[in-house]
């Protein structure tokens, strides 16, 4: 039977996400950024929490391990290179390497930039991909630890998943994220579809994710560093991808 998942907030505005194997009845939460928000939807769907899949270190994606832990007794995978910053780690993976949560398979993409260890988790057969905070709905994570050179590479990495895709992200910026976009990529009809479909979501209380990687790189101009229209368009024609890609990612820092 396909994957299930349940979306719901944490904190101010990271997302919490539960994936789970109705075959095993095995569940994942992907980050732990609160405890509780992540009980009451245990409680709510039924499921018996059996892993914690962490994408990085930041507080806001490990605060609530802890306690998880200590009452579900889960086991938890990080990316190798920051397990020294992550509590309660069992299990440390590397890129291509495969994590199981019951009989639904993952596999590891890393893609630093966010921070230097940072992972995503692709389930192939599930047509499902959990970024974290490398790349948002419309958007990317900061630049807080890598460079900009290592950041394209990973929002390439995860641009070429097969389009249908869905990408659960770590946090709720969309709106504030087109808001930007469509102040250097105020052009692309695919934008503002994408923009007026979000303004519909939020009006009615929901969340603006997951969206599909198809979709994503038509419209997140995070994604979209090598299409020369948008290089022209911020006075860039003909620079290098990743310049561009610097470009965009400084002028949304300043916005
Ligand atoms: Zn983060």
């Amino acid at each position: 039977m396909p994957a299930e998942t349940r979306l719901f907030l944490c904190l101010k505005d990271n997302y919490g996400v539960l994936l789970h194997d109705p075959d095993t009845g095995a569940t994942a939460s992907i980050d732990a950024p609160e405890a509780a928000p992540i009980e009451e939807a245990l409680e709510a769907t039924g499921w018996k929490l059996t892993d914690i899949l962490v994408t990085h270190h930041h507080h806001d994606h490990t605060a609530g391990i802890v306690t998880l832990k200590r009452k579900h007794g889960c086991r938890v995978v990080a990316p190798a290179k920051e397990a020294g910053k992550i509590p309660e780690v069992d299990r440390t993976v590397h890129e291509g390497e495969t994590v199981s949560v019951g009989n639904l398979t993952g596999k590891v993409i890393e893609t630093p930039g966010h921070t230097l260890g940072h992972i995503a988790y692709w389930f192939p057969d599930d047509h499902l991909v959990f970024v974290g905070d490398t790349l948002f709905s419309i958007g990317c994570g900061r630049l807080l630890e890598g460079t900009p050179e290592m950041m394209w590479r990973s929002l390439k990495k995860l641009r070429e998943l097969p389009n249908e895709t869905e990408i659960y992200c770590g946090h709720e910026y969309t709106a504030a994220n087109i808001k930007f976009a469509l102040s250097i990529d105020a052009h692309n009809p695919v934008l503002e579809a994408r923009a007026a479909q979000v303004q519909q979501l939020i009006e009615e209380g929901a969340s603006t994710i997951p969206v599909t990687i198809g979709d994503e790189k038509l419209a997140n101009p995070f994604l979209r560093a090598d299409v020369p229209d948008l290089a022209v368009d911020i006075g860039m024609a003909g620079e290098p991808p990743v310049e561009v890609f610097a470009e965009i990612r400084g002028r949304k820092d300043r916005f």
